[in-house]
This record gives C-alpha cells, sequence and structure tokens, in this order.
C-alpha cells in the first residue's frame, strides 16, 4: 500500500471509527495514524482500540503509529442548582472556593490554586469563549468578575484564562493515571495539551524513558512566547487550533499555524495541523470551499500531517472525511505551484553527516531523476533528517526497530518499512533494491539511491551514499 501523496493523515478514533473494520475502512481511504483522545477513552478502551488498530497494521503489513492525547490541565467550573443560567452583560458574576451548587450570581471554581492567580483585568473565557467575562477584584478565595460579552453559562463549561500564568504542570492526576496506562500499551506518540513551559515536558520524559516520542500540543499563548524552547524539548508539534483559537485571538491563528510549520520544519521534528480541517463533514458528505481551502494551506506550507477530530470519531462521514483529505492532499502536491513554495522553506543543512547526505541525495536524484531514496534509520533520525530535505522524490525509510517505523509514519514523505539490519554493504544494497521494488517505488532498470550508517546499526552515523540499479529481477546491482 504506498500513497501517493508525501503529508501524511492523522485520524482520530471515537463511536463512529472504534470497529475493527471501520478502523481498516479508514485506513484504505488514507490514513496513516489513529489518534486515542484520552478525554474521552478509559483505559479499557483505550486498550481495545490499540489492539484492533494493531490488528490491522498486521493485516495490512504497513506499520501503523498510534498516538495517544493527554487531556492535561484543562479547566472546568462547578455545577449549578437550576442547570443553564442566563447572565446580563454588565452584571458580576464571582468564581469561588465554595463547593455549593451555584445560581446566577456565582459558581464555584474548583481549583484553588487558580483563584490565587488570577489578577484584576484579566480575561475568564468560559465555554469556548462564549461568555467572556474580566476579573475585577480576586482575594484568593473568590474571583469577581463583570461579564464582557455572552450570557449563557452551565455546568462543568471549560475556562480559558489567556492572561493567567497558571500555577499548574502539564499533567493532572488523571493523566498520570493515563499515561501510566498508554505507556503499557504499545503506543507511540504521547500529546500533550495545554502545556506552558518548557519544564511541563521534562516530567513526562522522565517517565516515558523513551517507550514513547513526545508531541507538544501548542494552544497556549505562553507556550507560543517560548516555542523555541519547547521545540528543542519535543520529539513533534502539534498546532491546536481548537484552544489556541480561544486563548489568542482567532485571526492570529493562521499566522501562528505558519510558524509553528516552519520552526518545525528548520529544527527537523514534525507538526501537525490540527482542529475543524472538514469540520462541517461532521454532517455533510461534502465539505465547505473554506475548508477544502484550509486543508490545502497546511499542506502547502508543508506540514507532515494533517488530523481530523470529531470528523473522524463521532461524525456521520468518517471515511468519507479522510478520502477528502487525501484528495485535496494529492492534488495540492501535484499543483505546479507547490514544489515552489516547499522549497523556499528549505532550511540550511546542519554541520551532521544525516544532513549532508540528506541534502545531497536529493540533489544526486533530482539530478538524475531517480525513483527513491532509501534511507536505512534505526533511531529515525536520518529518516527525519531526510524528510527535512522535502525532496520531490519518495523516501523510503528503512528500520529494524518496529516503534521506529511506526513513529515515523506521522512524518511527511517517508514510507516506511520494518527490515532487519543488512549483513553487509553489498546485502544492504540488494534489500534496498529489493524493497523499494515490492512497495512500488521503483521497478527494474531504475535508480534508486541508498543512504546508511556503516557500519549498521550504529545510530546517528550516516555516512554513505550509493546509486543503485534495481536488477530485473528486483535485485540491487551497480
Ligand atoms: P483537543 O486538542 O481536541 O484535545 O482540544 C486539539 C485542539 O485544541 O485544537
Ligand atoms: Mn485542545
Amino acid at each position: 500500500m504506498r500513497r501517493s501523496r508525501k503529508v501524511k493523515i492523522l485520524a482520530t478514533l471515537g463511536p463512529a471509527s472504534s470497529e475493527e473494520s471501520q478502523i481498516r475502512a479508514l485506513l484504505d481511504a488514507g490514513a496513516d495514524c489513529f489518534r486515542i483522545n484520552m478525554s474521552h477513552a478509559d483505559h479499557a478502551l483505550m486498550r481495545t482500540l490499540v489492539g484492533r488498530i494493531r490488528n490491522v497494521e498486521k493485516a495490512a503489513g504497513r506499520p501503523i503509529g498510534i498516538l495517544a492525547d493527554l487531556q492535561g490541565p484543562k479547566l472546568r467550573i462547578g455545577s449549578f442548582a437550576d442547570g443553564a443560567q442566563t447572565l446580563q452583560v454588565g452584571q458580576t458574576f464571582t468564581l469561588d472556593d465554595d463547593p455549593a451548587p451555584g445560581d446566577a450570581t456565582r459558581v464555584h471554581l474548583p481549583h484553588p490554586e487558580i483563584l490565587k492567580s488570577v489578577e484584576p483585568g484579566h480575561r475568564l473565557l468560559i465555554d469556548d469563549g462564549r461568555l467572556h467575562l474580566e476579573a475585577e477584584s480576586a482575594d484568593g478565595r473568590a474571583i469577581v468578575c463583570r461579564v464582557v460579552a455572552g450570557s449563557r453559562i452551565s455546568d462543568r463549561k471549560g475556562v480559558s484564562l489567556p492572561d493567567t500564568d497558571l500555577p499548574v504542570g502539564a499533567l493532572t492526576e488523571k493523566d498520570r493515571r493515563d499515561l501510566d496506562a498508554v505507556l503499557a500499551s504499545d503506543v507511540d506518540w504521547i500529546a500533550l495539551s495545554f502545556i506552558q513551559r518548557p519544564d511541563d515536558l521534562a516530567e513526562v520524559r522522565k517517565v516515558a524513558r523513551g517507550r514513547a516520542a513526545l508531541m507538544s500540543k501548542i494552544e497556549k499563548p505562553q507556550a507560543v512566547r517560548r516555542l523555541s524552547e519547547i521545540i528543542e524539548l519535543s520529539d513533534a508539534l502539534m498546532v491546536a487550533r481548537g484552544d489556541l483559537g480561544v486563548e489568542m485571538p482567532l485571526e492570529s491563528v493562521p499566522g501562528i499555524q505558519k510558524q509553528i510549520t516552519r520552526a518545525g520544519r528548520r529544527a527537523g521534528k514534525p507538526v501537525v495541523v490540527a482542529t475543524q480541517m472538514l469540520e462541517s463533514m461532521i454532517s455533510s458528505p461534502v465539505p465547505t470551499r473554506a475548508e477544502v481551502s484550509d486543508v490545502a494551506t497546511a499542506v502547502f506550507e508543508g506540514a507532515d500531517a494533517i488530523m481530523l477530530s470529531a470528523e473522524s470519531a463521532a461524525g456521520q462521514y468518517p471515511v468519507e472525511a479522510v478520502a477528502t483529505m487525501d484528495a485535496i492532499a494529492e492534488q495540492v502536491e501535484r499543483d505546479p505551484t507547490y514544489a515552489g513554495i516547499i522549497n523556499a522553506q528549505r532550511s540550511e543543512p546542519e554541520a551532521t553527516g544525516a544532513d549532508a547526505i540528506s541534502l545531497a541525495a536529493r540533489q544526486i536524484a533530482e539530478t538524475l531523476n531517480l525513483s527513491a531514496i532509501i534511507s536505512f534509520t534505526s533511531s529515525g533520525t536520518t529518516g527525519l533528517r531526510a524528510a527535512r530535505e522535502r525532496p520531490r522524490v519518495p523516501i523510503v525509510a528503512l528500520s529494524p526497530v518496529a516503534a521506529t517505523a511506526r513513529r515515523l509514519s506521522l512524518v511527511w514523505g517517508l514510507h516506511c518499512v520494518v527490515a532487519p539490519d543488512a549483513v553487509d554493504l553489498d546485502d544492504m544494497v540488494d534489500r534496498a533494491c529489493r524493497i523499494a521494488h515490492r512497495e512500488g517505488f521503483a521497478r527494474p532498470g531504475d535508480r534508486v539511491i541508498v543512504t546508511a550508517g556503516v557500519p549498521l546499526g550504529t545510530p546517528g552515523a550516516t555516512n554513505m551514499l550509493r546509486i543503485a540499479y534495481v536488477g530485473a529481477d528486483g535485485l540491487g546491482g551497480l
């Protein structure tokens, strides 16, 4: 199963896509990796989904990445005695430490540390920003607010505090339990929600001990301000436009999306663009023109992956949503303007063997019109650096480590294959040619480029590049 596009599709699983046959249908329609949202899945369901994805992976013979998305410190208000309340613009409304049910004048905010951190003038955005409050006074136990816009407030709605530095780490008690469960369950990526500072990653890194790679969801202004430090400590980034669009002015989100995508590419770390990409397809078999354009923008920008949330998890047209993304991505990548836009964002290689060889491989492949770049990569670093070059020709990433191939399934342009390490140089060229042929990337008589670190199996030591002919039997020759 070879894709004819470089960008990857990450589909969230949920009630509309939990059965093995549904997961297989999403894969066949174009999904490359799957996301399990721990805000909605309990541990038993998470384990069931992981098992079903692994069954599909085995049947399809393709490595599939699984991303477990931790809920993070999502703040919520308490409940009301009589359900939803209607507030008037200009009235005061208090959030306090009293667990008693709320009314039209007050409600419980069950986060004592937040009550202490809010200062007069800070905004409190309830229910994805539908209700906008501004703090007038705060004494550590109660925040007296004025209603600036909106009116409806109801039980357990989320609260965003874009102006307040929250004295909370990225992991709640629930996240810690979820983290232990997902690390024991064969997932490849862990997404961290609402991170604010680079330190937030350290704790998770320590617990994960390499069992999964870390994706930082950029959805708070604090994280945008410290983006470069966060990128350095992350394995991947998500432009989490849902919460980002509440925490920051909506009109700033497209620019921030470009900044994050470009910074990720410069660093050679994958970037996922997420949320509302085909929102109307939750209930409609066709997207809006604006949605098609939004998906196209992310693809033109060279994002590694584009994500579906409710569209694939809970919508009426999950397979159609994946197929639509697939069709948009293929068309964009065929567009005559695409290569120029991608090339314009290319960064200089860093002074390493992996970068020098990735650059040379791209130039040779494009100069000689070769069929593919075949990269041996055990830790995944060589694969990431090869993708960072954004070559026009396909990259086949061969790894003896299944976990590496699965992680890399999220990365732009990499067709990952699990294959045992070669025994010597000739065997390596043979294997590369055979696999490129078998996977549909080269025909007999075609030439490919093989890159590797020799001696084989030494991580991070890419030092070899070779042009090889694919022989009549699919084997390599000189
Ligand atoms: P969520 O994250 O779906 O977990 O909220 C994505 C986003 O905020 O865009
Ligand atoms: Mn979010």
